[in-house]
């Protein structure tokens, strides 16, 4: 049995990833997080009653929050960030001090603390728009947004307190997600809440930008994984396999619910919007992570879920920001 600190478990990865130990493990659990827009209690329904799982609220950045709740686990999983490439567009002061100084703050505690393993949860974006071909974890870091450029930074803050002070880190970088429970800003849960209000689905440019899909619950045993099994000092590429246009997202999501092409609207192309996101599969296939479920039947499944619970997402659009 290990103690496990979840940052950022009660968003939507952080909660899923929460089941996913509950479910495998007789592990307990401490989630820390700080409730902003994005963390919600009730994506911890049915998890904060469980004996082994301890809620506590804090902010990544405040050393002594950090310093207290940190004492006494094996294990850190590290997915408190700001999230939303839209949001670093406009109000990028708020992605460094969470990504970049909170990772740093996590990680001196972590060491301090004693911690064996920490887990840096990163995504692929740090990559940067990949034409052709497909990144591995020596490709150079080339982000395009406030967003990305936050989460590289804080990439090789976690790697770096590895080789100055001996952590235990590794990393993952994972291709984007679907699935329950995720904020209804982000690409998915935004067309499906549309759609489902009967309005129509912004598309950036000419829809042509390419995403590797990759299911929650996929990214989670494999975060699980890297966490306990993953070489320190490593940073591992989780893809999803499912490449597909947004278009080709739309015309999924479309097919789902039964609609047809008018009900897409074409808008301006975010700036710094990176064409392609790619990534080799090697390092983590080796460590025994296989290929994650086939994009359309997660997608149906994940449809489903918004279809049953819009109670969950409606009081959410308030708080919805895009450019
Ligand atoms: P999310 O926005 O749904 O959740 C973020 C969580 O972090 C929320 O619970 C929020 O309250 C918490 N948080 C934010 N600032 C905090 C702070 N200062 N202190 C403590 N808690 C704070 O994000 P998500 O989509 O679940 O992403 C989780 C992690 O996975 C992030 O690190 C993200 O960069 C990474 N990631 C996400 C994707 C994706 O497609 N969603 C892909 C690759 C990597």
């Amino acid at each position: 049995m290990a103690r496990i600190l979840v940052t950022g478990g009660a968003g939507f990865i952080g909660s899923a990833f929460v089941r996913h130990l509950l479910a495998t493990s007789d592990d307990e659990v401490t989630v820390f997080d700080a409730l902003t827009y994005a963390g919600r209690l009730e994506n911890l329904a049915g998890v904060l009653e469980d004996p082994r799982v301890r809620f506590v609220r804090g902010d990544v950045a405040d050393r002594d929050a950090v310093r207290a709740a940190i004492a006494g686990h094996d294990l850190v999983a590290h997915l408190a960030a700001e999230s939303h490439v839209d949001r670093s567009l406009l109000d990028p002061d708020v992605f460094v001090r969470t990504n970049c100084v909170g990772t740093n703050v996590l990680c001196d505690e972590a060491a301090r603390a004693g911690v064996a393993r920490f887990l840096h949860v990163s995504t692929d974006e740090v990559y940067g728009s990949i034409p052709e071909g497909a990144a591995d974890e020596d490709a150079p870091l080339a982000p395009s947004s406030p967003y990305s450029a936050s989460k590289a930074g804080s990439d090789l803050l976690a790697l770096a307190h590895h080789r100055s002070h001996g952590l235990g880190v590794v990393v993952s970088r994972s291709s984007n997600q679907f699935g329950p429970r995720q904020f209804p800003e982000k690409l998915i849960p935004l067309f499906v809440t549309t759609l489902l209000r009967g309005g129509d689905v912004p598309l950036y440019g000419d829809g042509r930008n390419v995403r590797d899909w990759l299911f929650v619950e996929d990214n989670c045993a494999a975060l699980d994984r890297i966490l306990r099994r993953g070489e320190v000092g490593t940073v591992y590429n989780v893809a999803g396999g499912n490449e597909r246009t947004n278009l080709e997202v739309v015309d999924a999501l479309l097919a789902c619910l039964g609609l047809d092409r008018s009900r897409v609207r074409h808008v301006t192309d975010r700036p710094g919007h990176d064409r392609r996101y790619a990534i080799t599969a090697a390092r983590a296939a080796a460590l025994g992570i296989g290929a994650g479920r086939a994009f359309e039947p997660a997608l149906e499944e994940t449809v489903r879920w918004y279809v049953d619970n819009e109670a969950w997402w409606r009081p959410l659009l308030g708080h919805v920001r895009n450019r």
